[in-house]
């Protein structure tokens, strides 16, 4: 498949961590980013997918890791059918394709989440730091519909609220999308961190009651993960 913009030709030196793709920070998201965000994302979820699946045990019935790399393989597929769309497209093709193969109450938030994500980009031509930024926003408010969980109460939302508040509040200073994708990532990390000792509100880990305290929320973890990659396919 041809990935538009590929730099992986520049001379630039990797980041300090010498494992990250070679690429200059991306000052707009575009078709590209978003070929690389999902390859990424299939990547580094197949690598966490052991550790989705213990979490998901711990609270949960122990099948985030699998729904979650079925979803990423589905995703890459459907967005190398997409020759020529724009980054708008492309995203709601792989909220599509979530909402289609992932079962479980992640399949539809994410399918959510990223359907939200496109169809709040710029239709065509790339999209701006504030852009992504309003964007993030715009998928968790339709995330939260969706799923009504507010911060937290130990889900994906404790993680991607944080990040959706941190990237617009950055890219209203005139962060550029490099520096908003940076904030919203470590926003997410300690979101998702921070629910370790909350009691779970929604979802299948509140069955559990007082008995879900002690454990980091599986959802939260692959959210933080879901941007990290955007962050890397971006450059950043
Ligand atoms: P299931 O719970 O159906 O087995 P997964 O294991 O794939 O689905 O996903 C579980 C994750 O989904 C949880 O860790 C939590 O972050 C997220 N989640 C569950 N319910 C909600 C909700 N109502 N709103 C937001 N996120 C939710
Ligand atoms: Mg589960």
């Amino acid at each position: 498949m041809e990935i538009p913009n590929d730099t992986s030709g520049s001379p630039l030196p990797a980041g300090p961590a010498g494992n990250e793709p070679v690429a200059a920070p991306a000052s707009h998201l575009d078709p590209g980013i978003v070929h690389r965000w999902i390859a990424e994302l299939d990547r580094r979820l197949r690598a966490a997918e052991a550790r989705l699946t213990e979490l998901d045990a711990a609270i949960g019935d122990a099948d985030h890791g699998a729904n979650m790399t079925r979803g990423a393989r589905s995703a890459l597929t459907a967005i190398g059918e997409q020759e020529g769309a724009s980054a708008s497209r492309l995203i709601s093709a792989v909220g599509y394709a979530l909402s289609r193969s992932v079962g479980g109450a992640s399949g539809p938030l994410y399918g959510t989440w990223f359907t939200a994500l496109g169809r709040n980009l710029p239709e065509e031509g790339p999209a701006a730091a504030i852009d992504v930024a309003r964007a993030l926003v715009a998928a968790l408010e339709a995330v939260q519909q969706l799923g009504a969980a507010e911060v937290g109460d130990k889900t994906m939302v404790d993680a991607l609220s944080p990040a959706s508040r941190r990237a617009l509040d950055a890219a209203d200073s005139g962060a550029d999308l490099a520096g908003v994708l940076r904030l919203a990532v470590g926003a997410a990390e300690d979101g998702a961190v921070a629910t370790v000792p909350l009691r779970a509100r929604r979802g299948r880990a509140s069955y559990l009651g007082a008995r879900s305290e002690g454990h980091q929320d599986p959802g939260a973890t692959s959210a933080a993960i879901v941007l990290d990659a955007l962050r890397t396919a971006a450059g950043a």
